[in-house]
């Protein structure tokens, strides 16, 4: 297949070293010049520009820019392309990309690769990030079947475990394993650094350990996807928050009235329910 990648970043660019070594002819466009210039010198993809008419002929397309860049960069290719290609994206929230491209492109089929690394750009591209990593689509009743089984035959071709769902479920879904877990993290550091007692606090941070780094990393990640996250899941964001906030207020209030029977049946409740979190138990 002749297939179109825009935005050559972490995403875009470990689809196209893996689309490209499955054989496909894989065309990019980017945003910089520079970025372009190097995806074709290390020959992720056989071509690339800025100019989004590169994918005038193309069979599928990819749109991998940063999320509060889909919905116009998919506008702005429109014109470029002709019906009967396919256009996917993979961006981390759902229903606002779906309700604005459903409409204007039947052929549009929404995805979410669940993979990725802290960094980005190009440069942080890698061969085989998808594989063994969930892949979820969420098309609608009105995307044509053959549009799905066409993005999908990709996604398992990249030996990712396929999922399909409606965008309004995988946006709540991510709310709790994703984005919830952000807030979670990024509310725990900032409670530790109200410790006003700078002697505590100086030792606190030379005693973290295992157990704080693996708590604290992705609360203390890249600032911009946080508030992405937030701005654009805002509403399964604050469900997901709101009911954190009484879990949170039920184990205080057992600490309180020292109910230690009633915590440990919630903690031995939590120990067997958190295997069933582990991404791919359930995959078709
Ligand atoms: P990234 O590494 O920053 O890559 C995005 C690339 O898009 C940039 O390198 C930039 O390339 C290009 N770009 C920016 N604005 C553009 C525009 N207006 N038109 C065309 N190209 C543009 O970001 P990423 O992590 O790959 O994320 C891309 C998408 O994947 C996001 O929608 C995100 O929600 C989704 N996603 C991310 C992850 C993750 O873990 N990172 C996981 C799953 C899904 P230039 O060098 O040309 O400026």
């Amino acid at each position: 297949m002749k297939i179109g990648i825009v935005g050559l970043g972490l995403i875009g660019g470990s689809l196209a070293l893996d689309l490209r070594s499955l054989g496909h002819r894989v065309l990019g466009v980017s945003r910089r010049d520079r970025t372009c210039q190097e995806a074709i010198a290390r020959q992720i993809v056989d071509d690339a520009t800025v100019n989004l008419s590169l994918l005038a002929d193309a069979d599928l397309v990819f749109i991998c820019t940063p999320l509060g860049a889909i919905i116009p960069t998919f506008e702005a290719l429109i014109p470029h392309l002709s019906a009967n290609t396919i256009v996917t994206d993979v961006g981390s929230v759902k229903t606002p990309v779906v309700k604005a491209l459903a409409p204007i492109w039947p052929n549009f089929v929404g995805g979410h690769p669940m993979a990725g690394t802290a960094e980005s750009g190009l440069d942080a591209a890698l061969s085989n990030l998808f594989a063994g990593n969930p892949y979820v689509l969420t098309p609608t009743e009105t995307t044509p079947a053959n549009a799905v089984k066409v993005v999908e035959e990709i996604v398992r071709s990249l030996q990712a475990k396929f999922y399909i769902c409606r965008p309004e479920d995988h946006d709540k879904a991510v709310a709790w394993i994703s984005h919830l877990p952000v807030m979670v993290s990024a509310g725990l550091i900032d409670a530790c650094m109200s410790e006003t007692n700078s002697n505590v606090l100086e030792l606190a941070q030379n005693l973290a350990s295992s157990g704080f780094r693996d708590t604290s990393r992705v609360g203390g990640g890249n600032p911009e996807l946080g508030v992405m996250m937030a701005r654009y899941n805002r509403d399964a964001l604050l469900r997901s928050l709101q009911q954190y906030r009484q879990s949170l207020d039920g184990l205080i209030a057992d600490i309180e009235r020292e109910d230690w029977q009633e915590l440990e049946e919630k903690l031995k409740q939590n120990h067997q329910s958190r295997p069933d979190f582990i991404a791919g138990k359930n995959f078709s």
